[in-house]
């Protein structure tokens, strides 16, 4: 029967001209030295050996992941080798991943299909997200509707689901997932938390008088193009698929691209990179139409973005490495945040600022959305810490949202219960 499945995918995979990964690995480095590092980095200027960093050199304090293609693992590894620097595999052939992910997906497909049912334990495609949404909206008509914020670059609608009770552009929270198409889990925590807001509205007491209060918008999918990619032909895109004139390489880094040190540090200015900064702030129509809404609103009041891998709760900034004036706070907020999420399973999460806990990062919505005058920005990178990476087992994906559901709740009710 798996067999079967696989032959299925494979003819499928064929057909559309889908990236295969066979006999990649993804390969873990903790540089020891600073040496060490900047060799590391040099990896990335070898654009012959195409790899593609899951997470970037930049500190000896922080791992650092990688996929090797399978024509190059001969030529990186002697360079390790020749450099004495020291890895483990996490890894050892992506592709297999790949296969049992979409094995379980078109499963899934077709017992929703015969069940009539959405199950929130699975990836799921753009269209199926699109209809879900629809289904959700016509099931809680007082609470949520759909406003399209625009177009993407490849004209696809952009939709924000917007629970409110009433009331006039009240004050309001914002959470976006999948800004970074390849991060599944983000999309599908997005997707899972959406219908926990709607089921719980009325029966728990704390969200009940927030949403009698407050707003709460979410994006759920903030890269349209990047994810029907990830779908169609590279599970392993990122960016948006905007054309980048004179290369033939894609696409902007989404998180780069926003008016906060753009062009700074941690940014890209090689649109053949995957963290591309983009050819001036908000190129991006995505970027751009969540800029336009969250300004013309005027009242947000926390931002919050959710992204995957790494564990971590982090606040302003990355284009810097001072301390924001409210440092004290978001960092008591995002501590208390991160005991309730880690009281569920124990999954230990670190919290501080995008700049002291991962690397200085310029360009971030989180950043803009702080200059802004929105006081509680917040990233989130989700499970796991590098044992699947980007491909967390569909069977994560409940635990990781309920998990992270309690660290939400607790910054909406912190952001409800002091105004400003
Ligand atoms: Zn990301």
């Amino acid at each position: 029967m798996r067999g079967l499945w696989l032959l299925l995918v494979l003819v499928a995979a064929a057909k559309a001209d889908v990236r295969v990964f066979s006999g990649d690995q993804v390969i873990r480095v903790n540089a020891e030295t600073e040496d060490q590092l900047q060799l590391l980095q040099a990896l990335e200027a070898r654009e012959e050996w195409e790899v593609d960093f899951w997470l970037d050199p930049v500190s000896t304090d922080l791992p650092i992941d990688i996929r090797v293609p399978y024509d190059s693992q001969t030529a990186v590894m002697e360079y390790l080798n020749a450099n004495s620097i020291r890895y483990s595999v996490l890894i050892s052939d992506l592709q297999e991943l790949l296969d049992e992910e979409k094995v379980e997906m078109q499963k899934n497909q077709m017992k929703e299909r015969m069940t009539k049912s959405f199950n929130f334990g699975a990836y799921h495609r753009l269209e199926t997200i699109y209809s879900w949404m629809d289904t959700l909206v016509a099931q809680y008509p007082n609470l949520i509707s759909k406003q399209e914020i625009g177009k993407s670059y490849e004209n696809r609608p952009m939709y924000v689901l917007k629970f409110s009770t009433g009331g006039n552009k009240r004050p309001a929270i914002w959470i976006d997932t999948g800004i970074h198409s390849r991060e599944w889990v983000s999309q599908a925590t997005g997707v899972w938390t959406a219908n926990k807001i709607a089921t719980d509205y009325g029966t728990d007491s704390s969200l009940t008088s927030l949403l009698n209060n407050m707003d709460i918008y979410m994006l759920l999918l903030a890269n349209p193009d990047g994810y029907a990619f990830t779908h169609t032909n590279d599970r392993m895109w990122r960016k948006t698929r905007s054309m980048n004139p004179g290369y033939s390489c894609r696409g902007v880094d989404p998180n780069r691209n926003w008016d906060a040190g753009f062009g700074g540090p941690g940014a890209s200015r090689y649109p053949c990179s995957d963290s591309y900064h983009g050819p001036s702030a908000h190129s991006e129509i995505e970027v751009k139409n969540v800029v336009n809404l969250i300004k013309s609103h005027g009242n947000f009041k926390s931002f919050i973005s959710v992204h995957a891998y790494s564990q971590l709760l982090m606040y302003p900034y990355g284009y810097s490495c001072r301390n924001v004036p409210h440092q004290p706070e978001l960092d008591a907020v995002g501590t208390a945040a991160v005991q309730k999420l880690t009281s569920l399973y124990g999954t230990r999460y670190k919290v501080g600022s995008i700049c002291n806990i991962i690397y200085q990062a310029s360009g971030g919505s989180i950043d803009w959305s702080y200059n802004l005058g929105i006081k509680y920005s917040f990233a989130f990178e989700l499970r796991d810490t590098g044992r699947y990476g980007f491909v967390l087992p569909a069977n994560q994906i409940i635990p990781t949202a309920s998990e992270t559901w309690l660290a939400l709740k607790h910054i909406m009710e912190y952001v409800a219960d002091h105004p400003y």
